[in-house]
């Protein structure tokens, strides 16, 4: 075990309309907080950092009523929705001034609350970044389950370096963090930045539970975009990608050409109407295919030269303990 590391737990919990589940969330993880102080694990100036990505119910005025009760609690919140990734990253900015490690869970508390002692005893231990992973994906439904698996399996073909299973349950010390703070990427994708990190790392093994209330705030159209974004901000292969598929296409054209040469002087020229418009149909759906693969790095370039803020806090509820 290393000696003096600092012990200031900040947890940063992400929410967007969870009026339903987010007083028993916040009941919880005080509970948890306070068992894990009195047990000496982390230090009493702990803090949970509830970052409000924009809701549009009684998410924000809950998060304030508790915050009001309680010095322990924090609020984050951001003028509009800017999406889980961003809200993560505005929590843990603001942590790292303040907290020597920072822990992220969902506000559902679908990811095992009591793996926390896990956690932060691998940072004891002298890891900069603790990853959680999941035992299974058996409260998943089948469509997650298959996309998701797919997803991770498609990601290490395209060599990136990302742990299968691992969302966005993790710890990362200030040091870790300080670093993150350096990234000014906008198309963000935590779960991939942040083993690019390096640093000594560990992981944790944690159950999964089904959402208690509430429903998902994943909508599909949100899941293909953190996909997308997963892909074009780690990896450029698909470009190259296209390019081997151009080079292929290329000689297949050459071939049929000496084909149809050949054919045309045996005195075949009538016959060929499917093959020539299967070829049409093939080639314009690989054309148009890999613009749209193109089209799709040359938008983030957009977006990121346009260097726009990642996220807007509107307030912000902190009572900052004095030094003990
Ligand atoms: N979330 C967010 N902004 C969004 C969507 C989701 O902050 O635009 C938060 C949400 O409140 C929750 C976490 O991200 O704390 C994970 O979302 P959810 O539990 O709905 O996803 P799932 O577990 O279904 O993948
Ligand atoms: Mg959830």
């Amino acid at each position: 075990m290393e000696a003096n590391r600092g012990n200031i737990l900040y947890l940063v919990v992400p929410c967007y309309n969870e009026e339903e589940i987010i007083e028993l969330s916040i009941g919880r993880l005080k509970e948890k907080m306070n068992r894990l102080i009195s047990e000496k694990k982390i230090d009493g100036r702990s803090k949970v950092v509830y970052v409000n990505d924009g809701s549009r119910d009684k998410t924000l005025s809950l998060l304030h009523v508790a915050a009001k009760e309680d010095s322990s609690i924090a609020v984050i919140s951001f003028s509009t929705n800017f999406g889980h990734q961003s809200a993560i990253l505005a929590g843990m900015m603001f942590a790292t001034d303040h907290a020597d490690m920072v822990i992220t869970i969902d506000a559902d508390l679908q990811q095992d609350i009591e793996a926390l002692d896990k956690f932060i005893e691998a940072y004891m231990h002298g890891n900069e970044i603790v990853y959680g992973v999941r035992n299974d994906r058996n409260s998943d439904g089948f469509f997650k389950k298959l996309t998701a698996t797919m997803y991770y399996k498609f990601l290490h073909v395209l060599g990136c370096d990302i742990i299968t299973n691992h969302a966005d349950y993790r710890l990362m010390s200030k040091k870790a963090l300080k670093v993150l703070g350096e990234y000014k990427e906008v198309n963000l994708f935590m779960r991939g930045l942040v083993p690019t990190l390096g640093f000594k790392s560990d992981i944790v093994y944690f159950d999964v539970k089904a959402r208690e209330a509430g429903s998902s705030k994943y909508t599909l159209k949100k899941m293909v975009k953190l996909a997308t974004d997963g892909i074009t901000s780690l990896s450029i292969k698909p470009l190259h990608l296209i390019i081997g598929l151009g080079f292929a296409t290329c000689l297949f054209s050459v071939l049929m050409a000496i084909y149809i040469f050949v054919d045309w002087l045996s005195g075949n020229t009538v016959p060929g109407y499917t093959t020539s418009l299967m070829i049409t149909l093939i080639m314009n759906g690989i054309t148009l295919l890999s613009l749209g693969i193109i089209g799709e790095y040359i938008g983030k370039i957009y977006m990121e030269a346009k260097g726009r803020p990642r996220y807007i806090v509107e307030s912000i509820v902190f009572q900052k303990e004095d030094e003990q």
